[in-house]
This record gives structure tokens, sequence and C-alpha cells, in this order.
């Protein structure tokens, strides 16, 4: 057994305004906010921030964004920095989701700069990594994500690695409602543990949580728990449902 606590995370996207983002939060809170043996983390948008942080305050719920710029500050319209993350409560930033990727251009180089500028301000980077539909179809699976792990890691050292989180999002799982089969998604798993071994130790990689990401529901989440390098979820579209995402929490 590992010494990796579950981390089940919601990803709200561009979805809620003020008034939902405040019911969906009262209803987790009610639902889940005791909870121990499992963090809790969502990612509301921007503008919800705000309102919810004060109450998940003294709840088991931890806050995130749901991307930020590298920078400290700047004249970068329309971006945010991590100390204005930080500055609103959030202990967590999701960093080059597929769809920063594919529709933003983000590329592995500036996510890792924003790996880094994550861990100088203390918020513990999700990176998002994972191949479409083609790459898995052409074997190129184990290629990209060693690329997407490698760049996006490169300089964080081993004091540091710890406070990253990994998921793991086959790009053709998300929002599909087709999810890795539990064996799919433990293969890759294991895989991406070896590759954090052969970069950092072992005991770096029998430490840092990897979470699986792609058309997680209350029905597929126990079986993909039982694997044993499967340490969460990073929930898309059912974490907009309070009921839906807590039976997913509570496994
Ligand atoms: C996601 O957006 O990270 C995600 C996994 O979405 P969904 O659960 O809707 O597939």
């Amino acid at each position: 057994m590992s010494d990796r606590k579950p981390l089940i995370a919601g990803n709200w996207k561009m979805f809620k305004t003020n008034d939902e983002a405040i019911e969906t939060v009262q209803k987790l809170i009610k639902n889940v906010g005791q909870v121990t043996d499992v963090d809790i983390m969502i990612a509301p948008p921007f503008t919800a921030l705000s309102v919810v942080a004060p109450l998940v305050n003294n709840s088991s719920i931890g806050l995130s964004g749901q991307n930020m710029h590298w920078e400290e500050k700047g004249a970068y319209t329309g971006e945010i920095s991590a100390e204005m993350l930080i500055n609103i409560g959030c202990s967590y930033v999701i960093l080059g989701h597929s769809e920063r990727r594919q529709y933003f251009k983000e590329t592995d180089d500036q996510i890792n700069k924003k790996v880094h500028a994550a861990l100088k301000s203390q918020l513990k980077p999700v990176l998002c990594i994972g191949e479409t539909e083609n790459e898995r179809d052409s074997n190129k699976t184990f290629s990209v994500l060693d690329k997407q792990i490698e760049i996006g890691l490169q300089g964080v050292f081993i004091d540091r690695i710890v406070d990253v989180i990994i998921a793991y999002e086959p790009v053709w799982a998300i929002g599909t409602g087709k999810t890795a089969s539990d064996e799919q998604a433990q293969e890759v798993h294991t895989y991406l543990r070896k590759r954090l071994n052969d970069i950092y130790n072992d005991s770096v990689a029998q430490s840092i949580r990897i979470l699986y990401g792609g058309s997680v529901k209350p029905n597929n989440i126990k079986g993909l728990m039982t694997m044993p390098d499967i340490d969460g979820a990073l929930v898309g579209g059912v974490s907009l449902d309070a009921d839906q995402f807590s039976a997913v929490v509570q496994y």
C-alpha cells in the first residue's frame, strides 16, 4: 500500500455564474465538506473564486485556478498570476489542460514556466498530460507523454517535485463519454511512475500523486481507484453537479 492520499479534483471549466457556483458549493459542503480520507479540490472559473473561497474555508475542500500566467505581474491583458490565486485562497492550479493546449496553443515550454511560477508561489501545480486518439492509434502514447513530462518538469528539483500532481488525461476520453479501461489507465500510470523514477528516484516516484481524468463518473471511479497507481481523478463534466461529484468523492 502506498501512502499517497487520494485526490478528487473538479474542473468546472467555463461553467457557472457566481449564483450557480455558490449553490453548488453549499451542496458540496453539506455532502463532503468534512471528508478527511480523500483530498478534494474544485477549480471554479476565476470570476467565482472570490465568492467560493469564504464558503470552503474551514472545510476539507481546496480551491484551484484553472490556469495562470508564468510572469509575476505585467501588461498581459486577460491573464492572472500565481500570487493573485494564492491571495484569493487557492492552493492548487491546473496547468496544461488539453483544452489549453488545443485551443490556446499552449506549449510544453510555456507550461514548464507556469509549473515553476506555481511552485515559487507555493501553489500545487496539477500538470495535465495525455495523448490524442490519433497519437494512441499510431502507437505514440508513450513518446508523447515522455515529451510532456520531461519538458513540463524540466528544472524542477527533487525538493519541490513532491508538490507536483500529475493528471493523466487521454484527450480522446475528455468529455466524450469514452473512459480508458482501468487496465489501460493503470498501464500508463505505471509507465509514468517509472519515468519519474528515471528522472528523479524511486522515493519520488512512489510519493507523487498521479490522477486519471477522462469521463470519470460515479459508476466508473471505484474500478479506477482499485488500480495501484491511480491516486485520484480530475473530473470535468460530472464535477458540475454537486451530488454526482460527491458520489465520485465517496467512491
Ligand atoms: C477534464 O476536463 O479534465 C475532464 C476530464 O473532463 P470530463 O470529466 O468531462 O471528461
